[in-house]
């Protein structure tokens, strides 16, 4: 057993304390490591370096200890019990590190534990201390780790089975709202940090519905004992990052239901397709998981080509979820899936990077992203969500409606999720190979020609047959203003002109517009505007930012226009030919036929 105590040691300060007591050190010196990256979220962040003065004792006299690398400390050899004190720096307020003030204290353990290198696979005790002083006492702890001592939300010992466990459960402290509910026999807490009005009540009833739906998509029991979802409330937060029985969330007040509200805002709905997304995560990538993690290595990257898979499918079930477990109309599911069809189609990156690559360099594109990133990238979520529904449309298609992705979730799940021997992971080529299982022989070469096409060129996907499968029409238009994501129609949208667009997106700084991207091939990138330039005239009239594309568009087609920019503090003045806008955003309205498969599809029948 390896034993962890941490306390915030001096909130004012944002420094945890954390000391560590190793009965059998290794005897040649104990290597002590940080990790780099935590799972879930592709990037190295190099946690150690917030901790701060790091020492060591062995049977109670000073040990020296040495920096091997950027990551790991080498304790002087030591007969006896090994002991580490440490502190942690927490001033990051996001899902994936840890944060710490007087109001409140938040952490994942890769932000603030040690690993005792060679005996990562003991189990942990850990301590969890409040701060010093009366101002405390009426904090409480929030975590999915064991209770070891601990009364429930109390302070005092939790256990872990192994390091791997031990990092994978974040913990909350502070006098945050508690709401409980049962979902499918398994407790589950939320717990709000931050100031809020929200409808607890109704918050839990409707988080006990996705929940429930997630468990029976992949069949009970669900495979961890209580869940806890962690959400911490700022003006305009968002995020979120899964663990085996919890999920750490950041997400704007607005998004919270108010009392006495019943309907599902946009932003209510936001938080619900978070919440449906993470809790999803707990089947798929923390139980199913890519063979390239296991075991995971947090010292350095790990990549698979099959993010589009563990993301992108999942992406496209938190919605589809809401409307299959009753609590948005499928109009509202149609908006949300217009927006991400218009995503993929507004960045001419898609034609630059496909999405088994896309996944594969997530650590230093997706994670990284410029300027550039329209131009040079794919989102594995975005068209990951894409591809997942038409991979949907053709198992149904290929199998006469016998099965759908659903079916091919639960094979997996048998297959990756509760069975010992699919421990090891899914191969890169299994979840093709599982495809074509489900669909027989007789569909191979097709099932083959559709990944090839979908994950390794940068081809179109035909989301107007795939969706007009579905019994849905899609159409492009236009889009009206930067901020036009497409949406819903009741009817058919009329065809229009052709509008001039100048290509870019851009913020509103000093009454002016400042550029933020410039697509390829726009009418701003061939006259040679750049991100980071401010904009003030568009052909003498000024330019803002809310307003730039519309004001462009009062230009026919082919207009040349002088744009008047600063670039760092020069005057500069470029003449654009303005050119048609690239239809970019998805209208969806429903066809009069395939009325009997959209509600299969959409879980109406139910
Ligand atoms: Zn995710």
């Amino acid at each position: 057993m390896i034993f962890y105590a941490i306390q915030p040691g001096n909130p004012q300060a944002h420094l945890f304390t954390v000391t560590m007591r190793i009965a059998h050190p290794d005897p040649a010196g104990q290597l002590l490591r940080m990790p780099a990256w935590i799972p879930g979220s592709y990037m190295v962040r190099d946690f150690a370096r917030n901790v701060v003065s790091l020492t060591a004792q062995c049977g109670g006299e000073p040990l020296a200890v040495a920096r091997e690398d950027k990551s790991t400390w080498r304790c002087a050899p030591c007969d006896g019990e090994l002991q580490v004190e440490y502190e942690v720096y927490a001033w990051e307020l996001s899902v994936r590190a840890a944060h710490l003030d007087t109001t409140h204290g938040f952490f994942n353990g890769t932000s603030v534990f040690l690993e005792v290198v060679g005996q990562a696979e003991r189990a942990c005790q850990v301590d969890i201390l409040p701060p010093r002083g009366e101002a405390y006492a009426h904090w409480r702890v929030a975590t999915s780790l064991s209770l070891a001592g601990a009364a429930p939300y109390g302070f005092g010992a939790y256990r872990a089975e192994d390091y791997a466990d031990l990092v994978d459960h974040p913990v909350e402290m502070g006098e945050f709202s508690l709401a409980s509910f049962e979902a499918g026999g398994v407790p589950h807490d939320i717990v709000i940090t931050g100031r809020h009005q929200a409808d607890m009540p109704r918050l839990c009833a409707d988080l006990q519905r996705i929940c429930e739906h997630h468990q029976h998509f992949f069949g009970l029991p669900a495979p961890m004992s209580r869940y806890v979802f962690l959400l911490m409330v700022t003006a305009d937060g968002y995020g979120g990052l899964e663990h085996r029985a919890s999920t750490a969330l950041l997400s704007s007040r607005k998004s919270l239901p108010r009392p006495g509200a019943a309907t599902v805002t946009a932003d209510y709905r936001e938080l619900l397709g978070l919440c449906s997304h993470e809790y999803f995560h707990t089947w798929n990538v923390k139980r199913i998981k890519p063979a390239a993690f296991v075991p995971q290595d947090l010292r350095a990257e790990q990549h698979t080509r099959l993010l589009w898979a563990f993301e992108g499918i999942t992406s496209y079930y938190d919605d589809l979820a809401l409307v299959r477990c009753g609590l948005i109309q499928p109009e509202s599911y149609l908006e949300l899936l217009a927006r991400v069809l218009s995503r993929v189609q507004r960045n001419p990156g898609r034609f630059k990077q496909n999405l088994a690559d896309s996944s594969f360099d997530a650590w230093t594109r997706f994670y990284k992203q410029d300027e550039n990133a329209p131009n040079a990238i794919v989102s594995y979520y975005t068209k990951g969500t894409l591809v997942a529904l038409c991979l949907d449309v053709l198992i149904r298609q290929c199998s006469e409606e016998r099965y759908s992705l659903d079916d091919l979730l639960r094979l997996l799940w048998q297959r990756y999720g509760c069975s010992p021997q699919g421990s090891a992971g899914v191969a890169e080529t299994a979840i093709e190979q599982a495809v074509e299982e489900l669909l027989g022989e007789a569909h191979s070469a097709r099932v083959q020609a559709f990944f090839a096409h979908a994950l390794r060129s940068t081809a179109n996907l035909d989301m107007e047959s795939a969706l007009a499968y579905l019994g849905v029409r899609l159409q492009w238009t236009a889009p009206r203003h930067q901020n036009d994501w497409g949406g819903y129609t009741a009817s058919p949208v009329p065809e229009a002109a052709p509008q001039s667009s100048l290509g870019v997106r851009a913020v509103a700084a000093q009454g002016f517009a400042k550029i933020s991207h410039v697509y390829a091939d726009s009418s701003a990138a061939r006259a040679g505007l750049a991100a980071g330039d401010l904009l003030v005239a568009v052909d003498g009239l000024q330019a803002r930012a809310n307003t730039l594309e519309a004001t462009v568009a009062a230009y026919p087609v082919g207009t040349h226009v002088v744009l008047t920019a600063f670039r760092r503090d020069e005057l500069i003045s470029l003449t654009a030919e303005l050119q048609a806008a690239v239809p970019s955003a998805a209208r969806l309205s429903w066809l009069a036929v395939h009325r009997e498969r959209s509600r299969r599809w959409l879980g109406l029948d139910a």
